[in-house]
This record gives structure tokens, C-alpha cells and sequence, in this order.
């Protein structure tokens, strides 16, 4: 049987003829399918830690947010995760190149690979796309605080326009490893994928499946370094720059001088100090096939199993 999980306020809604496409294609194959709706936080996670380990595959009707709380659920069990583009940004089926189209999403269920994909942990609770520290923490809490089911990426434009006039740079400690690597003003990122909101890839190196985080960070005290960051950034070329700290880490320490905001995978995360590292349960990922040798995938001709 394959379990949906759908999530109603997810960022493009929730695409009820998609979603009925998507239920006729799968009983086409001849499979049963059963859905669950999500009505509050957390709801994904415990229904998804519920889920027994001959289910054949879980379907994610939602964004990122969803991904990540089934994900926290399914950490360690046998059954792999497809992850569908009904979110604002999609990050991770974006990185792994799923459709958005009923019938793909039936061939991945029918022919995909299968692969196990890194989990963070942040204070003891799970990420596993990028989290941020700092600047675009107080972006996502501000948004948080006047969201109203539905986002657009126009939603994020008043909460990112307040944060760059009024934001406080923190004085950040960071070690990696329990070595010190930066003690500064600044803000920071930790990936488990490279992508990022709006195309920007800040953990530019970043695979899900190498056993190490990323992190990054960006010296910076007032406005107009951030702008310079964020230009090198969209030119991809910021791990080269002069004021900027790229990484690869199992265990991260960072704290500041007053409490700061995080965001995780798009939602609001815990205050600082925060404590960061590679959960050792792995997560099972529907991707789909691989287009051969030379193809664009996977990533950099990285052999995955
Ligand atoms: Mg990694």
C-alpha cells in the first residue's frame, strides 16, 4: 500500500486535481493508496512514526516543511519517502529533479531508486534541508508571526525588507568540531543540500548522502556587506570570498552574544545556543532513475546506492 500524506496549507495549495490524478494513477498499477490530512505541527511526524515498515512508500503532498516533519517520523525505517513539488520553494525535490505531473510521480513510484539521505539535528530536533542563523531566522519568525495558510514568495518581501533595515548583526562563536573557526559579527547557514530559497545555492557544495553538514558563514556587521554576500552568492562564488567560512562538519557549536532566531528547513527553529550534528538514522529517498552515465544525474557523476 502507499501511504499520502497531505498537507492542505502547504505553499501552492492543495491542488485537489492533481492530487485526484495522482490517487487514479496509482490504483491504475494496480496498488491500494491511503491518504492522511494534516490539521496541526506535528501531526506528520507522529503519523508517520506510526506507519508500520511493510508500507511501500510514503507520498508527500506538501512543501519542505511537510517533507522534514514525516521525515523526523520515518527516520530509520525501511520505507522511502517521495517527496512531491507542492510547496513555495520545494528545495529538496527540486535537488533531486522530482515533477510535479501525476503521471512522473507514478513512474518514480514504479521504477525510482532508492536512496539514503543525511538527517541534521538541531537541539535535538531534525532538519534535513538548510537551516539558517540569524538574519533569514528573523525573516522566517516574522513572517511566522502574520502567516495565514498559503505563502507566495511575495509573502517573504515585507518580512525581508524590515529584517535589512532593523536587523542587529549577533557577535557569533563557532566551533566546529570543539575547535573555534569563527568569533565575529556575522550570520550563518547549515546545509544538507545545496539549494536555498530563490535559486541561491549558499551551501554550494553540499550532497545529502556524504555524512557531513556544510556551514557557512558570513562575516558582516551592517547592511552593505550583507548586499556584497548575498551578489558573490548569487554568482556562486562566495566560499572563495574574503569574509566568508565554508566547512564540512559532524558536530557544530554556535552560540552568540543575546539569543538569536534560527529558521529550519523554512520554519522557525530554536533560539541560540544551538547545538548541530548528523543524526546517525538515515532517511530513505524515492529518486528517480538515473539517466545513464553521462546524464545530468546524479550530481557530479557521484555513484549512489
Ligand atoms: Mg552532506
Amino acid at each position: 500500500m502507499i501511504q499520502i500524506i497531505i498537507n492542505p496549507r502547504s505553499g501552492s495549495g492543495i491542488r485537489r486535481g492533481m492530487l485526484s490524478e495522482l490517487k487514479a494513477a496509482i490504483r491504475a498499477r494496480g496498488w491500494t493508496c491511503s491518504e492522511y490530512v494534516t490539521t496541526a505541527p506535528g501531526d506528520a511526524t507522529r503519523f508517520a512514526a506510526a506507519l508500520g515498515d511493510d508500507l511501500q512508500s510514503v507520498v508527500v503532498w506538501g512543501g519542505d516543511g511537510t517533507v522534514r516533519e514525516v521525515a523526523a517520523g520515518l527516520v530509520g525505517k525501511p520505507i522511502p519517502l517521495l517527496a512531491c513539488p507542492l510547496g513555495t520553494e520545494n528545495l529538496l525535490a527540486k535537488e533531486l529533479r522530482i515533477p510535479a505531473q501525476p503521471q512522473r510521480l507514478v513512474d518514480i513510484l514504479v521504477a525510482g531508486r532508492v536512496v539514503d539521505c543525511d538527517l541534521g539535528s538541531v537541539n535535538g530536533r531534525s532538519f534535513m534541508l538548510i537551516m539558517g542563523i540569524g538574519f533569514d531566522g528573523e525573516v522566517v519568525r516574522r513572517l511566522a508571526s502574520v502567516r495565514q495558510g498559503h505563502i507566495t514568495h511575495l509573502s517573504y518581501f515585507w518580512p525581508i525588507w524590515r529584517t535589512f533595515w532593523e536587523h542587529d548583526f549577533p557577535r557569533m562563536r563557532i566551533q566546529v568540531e570543539g575547535q573555534e573557526v569563527f568569533n565575529d559579527y556575522g550570520l550563518a547557514f547549515v546545509g544538507n543540500i545545496s539549494r536555498y530559497a530563490v535559486g541561491l545555492r549558499i551551501c554550494r557544495d553540499a550532497q545529502f548522502n556524504d555524512g557531513l553538514l556544510d556551514l557557512v558563514v558570513f562575516s558582516c556587521r551592517e547592511q552593505t556587506a550583507l548586499v556584497l554576500h548575498a551578489a558573490w552568492t548569487l554568482l556562486r562564488v562566495h566560499p572563495l570570498k574574503g569574509g566568508v567560512i565554508y566547512r564540512r562538519f559532524k558536530h557544530c557549536h554556535i552560540e552568540t552574544d543575546r539569543p538569536v532566531p534560527s529558521q529550519i528547513d523554512g520554519d522557525v527553529g530554536p533560539n541560540t545556543p544551538l547545538d548541530i550534528r548528523m543524526e546517525t538514522g538515515k532517511l530513505r529517498l524515492l529518486v528517480p532513475p538515473s539517466r545513464g552515465p553521462n546524464g545530468l544525474w546524479p550530481w557530479r557523476g557521484d555513484s549512489i546506492v
